[in-house]
């Protein structure tokens, strides 16, 4: 079988994602491999569909085991053999699932790091044929990184033991080059191709609000969204506590996960919310970690987190699925202050020489203000946020609180010829800096050293704001109008498309932060935005669905959920719900109809096609 044929019979999926075949074809091409994609991007498809072609076995080592276990189910249920060995198996158990995978039952076997060092493990895997190691997680191998695991170290002993070496490939969504460079080095990748996507969740939507009554928002967001499972963030269990209470309290079905709570609490709440019975989770940053859950539709955030590194980690678990999801920020100047106390009285740190404390510290202050400007800008919030992990966005993205409310449209098309004209007439010679001050007027030695205060165009725009002329020049170079030399001088070109930009009747739009009278625009704007419906906004999903696919979607979901049940798996993991979406919008009357739905195989129809192809004729007959 090709890739795409694998891809359309286990997945249900007609096409790769955006790099996933780059990853893919290396592997296939026996080279050694590292994949950086952001959560949701579909990582793991990277291995498993080259795990199904390479001739033996692919052990994926992964550090934990609520991942492991909802992997393996997730591909059992689409027909492929694949088994974890961890910490939750008995020795007994652990002993069969060896024995079968050494009988070569299993293409696809997860391990815990720990388990590759023990007796037994070694002894199977010097008599299997393993074409290849997969590291999930990967940047647990660094020390650079936040989740560093001592037991990580010991994937590199292990594949130096193997009697061939495998292709060995990587993943992790941890992007600061730092652990990107552990991560090669460490696990000694040979000469291996290397991915980076972007960081930009494109499905997610990001809204602040500074209410004041962070109860009644809340509340009327979740009375909204009652069918939706989301997850709010607290930033202490206090507060936990009284939310979940709140919720409960105006009959909202909610649960609650924080540290404090005991053992067998915490996992029958995290599984009330995974298996959908409880849609709404009230937790601090405790909850998260090893939560696969695809169908997370929003994820609130009731205070502020201490850093955008944080709250990006934490908003990016809704919308896994890919569908629009929201990620809305409750702002108040409270929690400012509880971020600082926070910082300052950090007991992990009280060990630390007081040098080292005061620089960490130093660092979480500078983090923690970069955070509140996020609250508090006028930009594009994801502009602000992939501005912060350092890409660059474009100014606009049309899908945030921001942007719906607080840009317009703006015909800038005499600004962008006269700069371009200072450009040309300048003979190209000079950086954006004398670009902007000459066109702006500006009267500096600067300006008079280089002539420029003679050059035509001098001062020609000396009106307009510096700001704003600015914008448009970052607008030019983004769309490619005009370019920056890649040297130190980093001087201004003309590009083969300026002439368009110059040619009669050329006009130029571009999206601009409406100018807000003093005070209203930084408090205003953002409340009286209708959050979910704003005008032009980009929304698919359930939500979009017409009231027959919407009945019919809701009929679906629920016999989802009775398959769920009966095989106490979480329903996401039956069907994903995008693609009840878009079963309830093609609503397919044969086999042939189902397979082009999206996320459906061969394997996924013989097993449940015929219930929801039934389930279908019943809702549809009932309509008419
Ligand atoms: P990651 O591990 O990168 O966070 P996953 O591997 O869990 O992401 O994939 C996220 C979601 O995207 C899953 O529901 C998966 O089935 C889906 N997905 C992956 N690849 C594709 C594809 N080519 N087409 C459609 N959906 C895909
Ligand atoms: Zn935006």
């Amino acid at each position: 079988m090709t890739k795409q044929e694998i891809l359309k019979k286990y997945f249900g999926y007609d096409t790769f994602r955006t790099g996933q075949e780059v990853m893919i074809d290396a592997i296939l091409q026996g080279r050694d491999a590292l994949g950086i994609m952001p959560t949701g991007a579909g990582k793991s498809l990277c291995y498993q569909v080259p795990a199904l072609m390479l001739p033996g076995i692919t052990l994926v080592i992964s550090p934990l085991i609520s991942l492991m276990m909802d992997q393996v189910k997730a591909l059992n249920q689409v027909g492929v053999h694949a088994a974890y060995i961890n910490s939750s198996l008995t020795e007994g158990q652990i002993h069969k699932a060896l024995q079968y995978a050494a009988q070569g039952q299993y293409k696809i076997i997860y391990v815990a790091p720990e388990r590759l060092e023990t007796e037994s493990f070694l002894n199977f895997a010097g008599h299997a044929e393993i074409s290849m190691v997969t590291v999930d997680e990967a940047h647990c191998i660094s020390q650079w990184g936040q989740d560093f695991r001592p037991s990580y170290l010991n994937i590199v002993r292990f594949i130096e033991k193997l009697p061939a070496r495998p292709i060995v490939s990587a993943f992790t969504a941890t992007a600061t080059k730092q652990v990107q460079e552990d991560i090669v080095c460490v696990l000694g990748l040979m000469d291996p191709e290397i991915l980076v996507t972007g960081f930009n969740r494109e499905n997610l939507y990001f809204e602040v609000r500074r209410e004041k009554n962070k109860n009644a928002c809340l509340l009327e967001y979740v009375s909204a969204h009652r069918s939706d499972s989301g997850i709010i963030y607290c930033s202490t269990r206090k507060n936990v506590e009284t939310v979940c209470e709140f919720l409960e309290d105006m009959g909202i079905d909610a649960t609650r996960y924080h540290a404090g709570l005991g053992a067998d609490e915490r996992k029958r709440n995290q599984e009330d919310f995974i298996y959908d019975v409880k849609p709404v989770m009230v937790a601090t940053s405790a909850f998260g970690m090893g939560i696969d859950k695809s169908n997370v539709r929003y994820v609130i955030h009731y205070n502020m987190p201490q850093n955008l590194e944080n709250y990006y980690q934490e908003a990016g678990r809704a919308g896994r699925d890919g569908e629009p999801s929201e990620c809305i920020l409750y702002y108040s100047p409270q929690d400012v202050a509880t971020c600082q106390y926070m910082i300052e009285n950090s007991q992990e740190r009280q060990e630390l020489e007081p040098q080292v404390r005061e620089i960490l510290m130093e660092r979480d202050h500078e983090r923690l203000k970069r955070m509140t400007f996020y609250c508090f800008t006028n930009d594009c919030l994801r502009d602000y946020i992939l501005r912060y992990f350092g890409e660059y966005g474009n100014n606009y993205c049309g899908n945030c609180s921001n942007c719906l409310t607080r840009f317009e449209s703006v015909d800038v098309t005499e600004i962008a010829k006269k700069l371009v004209n200072c450009v040309g007439s300048s003979r190209q010679r000079y950086g954006i800096n004398v670009i902007l001050d000459t066109v702006h007027g500006a009267n500096t030695a600067k300006i008079r050293g280089y002539r420029m205060d003679q050059n035509p165009y001098y001062g020609c725009l000396a009106k307009v704001n510096m700001n704003k002329l600015r914008q448009v020049l970052n607008y030019l170079l983004l769309e490619n109008y005009l370019t920056v030399t890649n040297d130190e001088y980093t001087l201004v070109r003309l590009t083969d498309r300026t002439k368009d930009l110059l040619a009669d009747g050329a006009h130029l739009v571009m999206k601009m932060a409406k100018e807000t009278e003093k005070g209203a625009g930084a408090l205003g704007a953002s409340q009286g935005a209708d959050s979910g419906n704003a005008g032009g906004r980009k929304r698919k999903g359930a939500a979009w669905l017409e009231d027959e696919e919407r009945k019919l979607f809701e009929a679906l979901r629920a016999l989802r959920m009775e398959i769920a049940r009966e095989e106490k798996v979480p329903p996401y993991i039956v069907f994903s719900d995008k693609t009840l979406i878009q079963m309830a919008s093609l609503h397919p009357e044969d086999k042939e109809g189902m397979l082009k739905v999206s996320g459906i195989g061969e394997y996924k129809f013989e097993k449940y096609g015929e219930k929801f192809l039934s389930c279908i004729r019943s809702v549809r007959k009932q309509g008419r």
